[in-house]
């Protein structure tokens, strides 16, 4: 689905035609975006064979600002000199590029333009664009925020969400093409239960740097179900840009599978809160080092993206960052931890569990 704000030019393939016209697009300051499905220059890349050459002589190479200036203009370039020229060429271009983003419908829009399906993301601009209307109302009304004037935004109180937190304006979060299609594959079909609409609603203002590795890791549950069958699982959707140290949820991957094992050497079961979950962190050295960030050299900011392995598992902290109308799907088990906003802009993320179905729902 769109995940960037409205265009006035979509150009659909990153090919010589889509960039070409990207040169006269920008010539001309014309907002537009390039989605390709692979990556730009594709089937020149992967379509010709090793000793291809050109049919046309190189002086007929003459894409918008870049003729061919070789040394051989009545030759006939080779496959690699092919693609160095376009590479070149696309250089020179600095199209607006959404590489590795298939375009899968576009249909023209009741109030005029068109929406473009593409499969980035799982819901619309437009939808991502009606939450965050409906989320500044709700702040304004609240506390006076507003998004155009972030001077205001500095020692605002605690927002309380819980108004909000049903708003139907939020079930596109789960109710679009994409999501039920990942949770058949996680659940099988119809293995899970269709939620009311809304969602916990994950706002989180700018604040002072630096950036420090927080210590708040835990799940939304305790220790009492094993992690197969899938139990539950958490969505993280981006209904604003949220980029890095932006205060996008850090998860700890691979986690849901160290509290399966964890779990059974339990002498009885443990229940949510953090007199529980402290331990399971503490119980490898990998993990009990993600608890002393202030203490670490940076703030222990060089932890991001680490990985590592605890006994033949794989793990790794990542830092959720994403643009409106993206969907994370995670594993109701794995570890994870609010994360301050050192950026610029608000944190719009939501959050929203999907249980499996009971036997007979
Ligand atoms: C064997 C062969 C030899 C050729 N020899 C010559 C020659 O000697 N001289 C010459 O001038 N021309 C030659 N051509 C023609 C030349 O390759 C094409 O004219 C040129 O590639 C067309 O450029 P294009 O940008 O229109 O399309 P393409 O180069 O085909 O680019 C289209 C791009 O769109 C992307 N795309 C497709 N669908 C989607 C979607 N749904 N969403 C997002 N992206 C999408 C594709 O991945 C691709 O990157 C040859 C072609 C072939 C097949």
């Amino acid at each position: 689905m769109l995940t960037t704000p409205h265009h006035s030019v979509a150009i659909v393939g990153g090919g010589q035609a889509g960039l070409s016209l990207s040169h006269y697009l920008s010539e001309r300051s014309i907002d537009h975006v390039v989605f390709e499905k692979h990556r730009a220059m594709h089937v020149w890349r992967t379509q010709r064979w090793d000793n291809f050459c050109l049919v046309t002589p190189n002086w007929q190479c003459r894409l918008p600002g870049h003729e061919y200036r070789g040394s051989e203009p009545h030759g006939f370039m080779r496959k690699d000199e092919i693609i160095d020229y376009l590479d070149a060429f696309k250089a020179a271009v600095n199209a607006p590029l959404r590489e590795g983003v298939a375009v899968r419908r576009v249909a023209p829009r009741g109030q005029g333009g068109f929406a473009i399906d593409t499969s980035d993301g799982a819901f619309t601009a437009d939808q991502a664009a009606a939450m965050r209307h409906k989320m500044w109302q709700h702040a304004e009304h609240q506390a006076g925020l507003t998004p155009a004037e972030p001077e205001a935004w500095a020692g605002s109180p605690v927002l309380n969400w819980q108004a909000l937190s049903h708003d139907p304006v939020f079930r596109p979060l789960a109710d679009n093409e994409s999501v039920p299609d990942a949770l058949d594959a996680i659940f099988e079909p119809g293995g899970w239960r269709r939620s009311r609409p809304g969602a916990q609603i994950l706002f989180s203002l700018p604040e002072p740097g630096p950036w420090v590795l927080p210590d708040d890791w835990h799940m939304d549950c305790g220790f009492e179900q094993p992690s197969w069958p899938v139990p539950a699982v958490k969505l993280f959707a981006f209904f604003g840009e949220v980029g890095p140290r932006g205060g996008g949820t850090l998860l700890l991957t691979g986690t849901h599978r160290l509290v399966d094992r964890y779990r059974e050497g339990l002498p009885a079961p443990a229940g949510a809160g953090r007199r529980n979950w402290l331990p399971f962190m503490r119980h490898h050295p990998w993990l009990a080092r993600l608890l002393d960030g202030a203490d670490l050299p940076d703030g222990g900011r060089p932890l991001v993206g680490a990985a590592g392995e605890i006994d033949g598992v794989p793990v790794q902290v990542v830092e959720l960052t994403g643009s409106p109308g993206d969907v994370v799907v995670t594993h109701h088990h794995v570890f994870h931890t609010r994360s301050p906003n050192t950026a610029t802009v608000p944190r719009l993320m939501l959050g929203k569990e999907i249980r499996r179905a009971e036997e007979g729902q």
